[in-house]
């Protein structure tokens, strides 16, 4: 097998937990493995300094992506060395997943699921928003000597010292819960209600509820890991779990498709995207059973419609009877959005360079907020990552091949570069959004057509998107 190492500049200050490497041991690191595992080393690349200049992950990244390359595994010391942004981690992880590389760890031939080791990283070190840089400063230094800090987690209490301290009783029923989950295999409802009909309860007393028992599965601090405002304490107190268990808890939860998302019924693919062309409404999604007695052998039928309707009605009537048939209506959006693309994509050959480049900015922009909210929704355990790579893939495929042309702008034939990879990405979207149009969630399509029009307006018949930069 080929094998690619990236080296990258330590930051000046490194987190504490992590190791520091210079740019010559992580090579001599990455041929030592090479060795061991009978690898071919086949190229490195090196970011020798950080910032915009930073070209060694952008040259991996193509090398990566040829079309031509064989089986291919990129070697890093850690995730953490993608980038010196914890966000950028994530980002890079799963792009070069869609590339179709594999990534090596050295020191951890765990196997674990790569983007989550990046998402754990992530979460340990986002910066956290909204506190003053001393209030961080100080709860980071509390956070540091192992204090207890905010709602002290069952199985808990505060000691005297200020530290954490096991309760054994408590200790005892968390323990359960992770058997039971793991060993068992029940559902956080079952956990629930196992332990409410042996008058077990809270410490509150209580009844254990769905919330109760799945934050008691994601708290890390059952591991022995306090983590608190993006700072991580190894060992500060007992563990009541161990850490593989509790890696276990987190694979299964996240692998497991959340009550609120796994509705087939339920979303609507034009939620929030559709108004009504007669009054500027937002339609709705509507969905109907109906059953009737055949005549032919006095039966009944069943069949369920689906429609989007102008909400205008539904509260003052203010609107006559406006509805589609939401096949009929999806099919009209991705057709008018085909429709519009030609337009845009002239308009683009058009453009001047400086325009141009703004133009792609605040679209690069777009694709930002929106990878960020696939973030955290993954986070929030909206999105399992399955349908995280799902989302990310296309679009950090876009965002990547922006980039690249952006970069490359002022260089000759640069400009035509750019719009024709401006012009190539919407197409690409288009298509692989209606190639999987019927297989895809709702909420997932409703995402991806996000991506692509701000709004879509309706009147009887007729139909008109406004396209997102
Ligand atoms: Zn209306």
């Amino acid at each position: 097998m080929d094998a690619i190492g990236y080296f990258r500049q330590p930051p000046a200050t490194a987190p504490q937990d992590e190791q520091v490497l210079t740019l010559q041991e992580q090579e001599e690191q990455f041929f030592s493995f090479c060795r061991e595992h009978g690898y071919q080393p086949v190229a490195t690349f090196m970011d020798p300094i950080a910032g915009p200049g930073a070209r060694g992950f952008r040259q991996l990244r193509e090398y990566a992506s040829q079309p031509d390359r064989g089986f291919t595994i990129v070697v890093l010391s850690a995730v953490s060395h993608l980038s010196s942004d914890a966000r950028e981690v994530v980002e890079r992880v799963l792009d070069l997943e869609q590339t179709g590389v594999q990534i090596a760890l050295i020191g951890d031939d765990g196997g674990g699921d790569r983007v989550e080791a990046a998402l754990d990283y992530w979460r340990e070190h986002r910066t956290q928003s909204g506190l003053s840089a001393r209030a961080m400063d100080s709860l980071r230094n509390k956070a540091m000597r192992g204090f207890g800090l905010g709602k002290t987690p069952y199985g808990y209490r505060i000691a005297e010292n200020g530290r954490l301290e096991v309760v054994p009783d408590e200790a005892e029923v968390v323990r359960r819960i992770y058997a039971m989950y793991l060993e068992q295999g029940l559902g956080l409802r079952l956990i629930a209600r196992t332990l409410n009909d042996e008058n077990v309860f809270t410490r509150r007393g209580k009844r254990w509820s769905v919330v109760t028992i799945r934050d008691i599965l994601r708290n890390r601090a059952y591991a022995g890991t306090y983590l608190r405002f993006g700072v991580r304490i190894t060992g500060s107190h007992e563990a009541i779990i161990p850490t593989e268990t509790f890696r276990e808890a987190q694979r299964r939860r996240e692998s497991t498709p959340s009550v609120a998302h796994s509705g087939k019924e339920g979303g609507f693919a034009l939620s929030g995207l559709v108004y009504c062309g007669s009054c500027g409404g937002r339609m709705i999604g509507v969905s109907r059973k109906q059953s009737w007695a055949r005549k032919r052998d006095g039966g009944r039928s069943e069949a369920t419609y689906r429609y989007y309707r102008c909400g205008s009605r539904v509260n003052q009537s203010v609107c006559s009877y406006h509805t589609w048939r939401s096949d009929d209506l999806e099919r009209a959006v991705l057709a008018a959005i085909g429709a519009a693309l030609d337009p845009a994509i002239e308009q683009v050959q058009d453009t001047p360079a400086a325009e141009l480049r703004t133009l792609v900015q605040g679209r690069l922009k777009v694709l930002s907020t929106r990878f960020n909210r696939y973030l955290d929704g993954t986070t929030k355990g909206t999105h399992d990552l399955v349908r995280l790579r799902r989302l990310s893939y296309p679009l950090l495929r876009e965002q990547q091949r922006l980039r690249d042309r952006l970069l490359d702008l002022d260089a000759a034939g640069g400009i035509e570069a750019l719009r024709a990879a401006w012009w190539q990405q919407q197409r690409e979207r288009l298509q692989d959004l209606t190639a999987h149009w019927p297989t895809l969630p709702q909420e997932d399509c409703r995402l991806a057509l996000g991506d692509l029009i701000r709004r879509a307006t309706a009147t009887d018949g007729a139909l008109q998107v406004e396209l997102l930069g």
